[in-house]
């Protein structure tokens, strides 16, 4: 990667045609003296991805997710054609508001939601689950029969990094239980762990990491018999879910009709196959709702209020996810989901089929991880699973790397039926290779998120 951005070939402020007035940098902004023409402008920016993962191909497991070239190319458009418009403020741009609410009651008809649910279109998963919990902090606040302290949030350690981000954010302390066995929520641990302070519970479905769904029910009822909230991180599963059932995939209860489950977030921008920047948080009712929200006038600027962390926000999120929503239609969404979940089986069966793999969990949606079986002499893994990791990198697969422990990931949508089969080609042969090694050089353990 450092290669790469070392490349001449890659330099930005190289000129395009030298000579050219267009090629010359102003020494103070470093700007081009006179500005490049769009054709230039287009040409670096191509320049620029050809070392980026090919998603469209279907080689990437991780990060992004295509229905295909129409729905992109409609959300792409949507997208241009409101990238300008400002949802800070929905009076100056109605149609903003008909879309986003148009957008909550379809996503509120896949939660189970009932009439009184209230939601927000959001930038992503990320922003849902801080507004989830500072919603809850401020309602706890307000509540004077249950004064809280210090707040805490019970979760299990499944529960996605975005929560510790809300707790460092919002000065909530994060209390992480061990998951059971089989990877999945432990209400009754959780219960152990909640105390007086405590205003929330989470469970997800499915939890990313090993893409089984939580016991969101016993959570549930382990939350109201404390008083506290319970958030239903459905941030993957909020789409496909409502379809798996309906094609008789047997799935716990996830959602609103789970009495005690107070908040929801869902992604439009994974396998709502929308444009990035698109989520949903929906609360059970606007009172909590009512929580989220900011509102000031102590400026010279006059009253300011916003629903969520950004204040000017983009139009191009809502109208894309609007466009593709519509555009899939239910059809579209449940032939997408059966094709996901299809694909995830086959990687499933064909992980588990291999004996120096074991499957970490028989998936509950579309997401599985994996790594490498026990060596049964020394009861070590039996091979470096991110060597393999490296191994597809270079043959140009993209898959996520994860711990503990050691294991590979993968998020399998639409764009993998056609690729499955070659993946798991490569998948033996990489294996094959690994155990081949007599002393393996570790692997790169890689990282889901990076910070530059
Ligand atoms: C992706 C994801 C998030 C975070 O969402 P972003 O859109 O990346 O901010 C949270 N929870 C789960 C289960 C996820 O899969």
């Amino acid at each position: 990667m450092n290669a790469a951005r070392n490349d001449p070939s890659r330099d930005t402020t190289r000129p395009l045609a030298p000579g050219q007035p267009s090629a010359v940098q102003d020494s103070a902004t470093g700007l081009p003296q006179r500005g490049w023409s769009v054709a230039d402008t287009l040409q670096r920016l191509e320049t620029l991805r050809s070392d980026d993962v090919r998603w469209k191909d279907g080689r990437v497991f991780s990060l992004a997710y295509y229905a295909g070239p129409e729905a992109h190319q409609l959300a792409t458009e949507a997208y241009r054609r409101f990238s300008g418009e400002n949802a800070l403020n929905m009076e100056a741009f109605p149609s903003l508001r008909i879309m986003q609410n148009e957008v909550l009651a379809i996503v509120a008809g896949w939660l189970g939601a009932s009439a009184t649910a209230r939601g927000f279109f959001s930038s992503g998963g990320t922003e849902s689950i801080l507004m989830a919990v500072k919603a809850a902090r401020d309602q706890f606040r307000h509540d004077e029969s249950r004064p809280v302290t210090r707040p805490n949030v019970v979760l299990p350690t499944s529960a996605h990094a975005a929560f510790e981000k809300a707790g460092a954010y919002f000065d909530v302390e994060m209390r992480r239980v061990p998951v059971r066995g089989d990877w999945r929520a432990d209400a009754t641990a959780m219960a152990a762990a909640a105390d007086d302070d405590t205003i929330m519970f989470v469970a997800s479905a499915p939890q990313y990491p090993q893409g089984v769904v939580d016991p969101v029910a016993e959570v549930a009822a382990v939350a109201a018999a404390c008083g506290a909230n319970c958030h239903v991180d459905a941030c993957m599963g909020g789409v496909t879910l409502p379809y798996l059932a309906r094609l008789g995939v047997e799935l716990p209860e996830w959602n609103f009709a789970v009495n005690g489950v107070t908040s929801m977030s869902v992604d439009l921008h994974k396998f709502g196959y929308a444009a990035k920047g698109a989520s949903v948080i929906m609360y059970r009712d606007a009172k909590l709702r009512s929580f989220q929200g900011f509102i000031t006038d102590n400026w010279l600027g006059g009253m300011y209020g916003s629903s969520g962390v950004l204040g000017t926000k983009s139009g191009g999120p809502i109208a894309a996810a609007w466009a593709v929503l519509h555009h899939l239609g239910d059809d579209g969404y449940l032939a997408l989901a059966r094709s996901a979940r299809d694909t995830t089986l086959r990687l499933a069966a064909a992980i588990t089929s291999d004996p120096r793999l074991v499957l970490r969990a028989q998936p509950d949606a579309t997401l599985l991880s994996f790594g490498a079986a026990t060596d049964p002499r020394t009861g070590n893994p039996a091979l470096d699973i991110f060597a393999v990791a490296d191994l597809l990198r270079a043959r140009g697969w993209y898959v996520d790397r994860q711990s503990p422990p050691p294991s590979l990931h993968l998020t399998v949508n639409a764009v993998h039926a056609g690729t499955a089969e070659a993946f798991i080609a490569d998948l033996h042969t990489a294996v094959e290779e690994v155990a081949a090694r007599p002393a393996a050089r570790s692997g790169d353990a890689g990282a889901y998120g990076t910070l530059e």
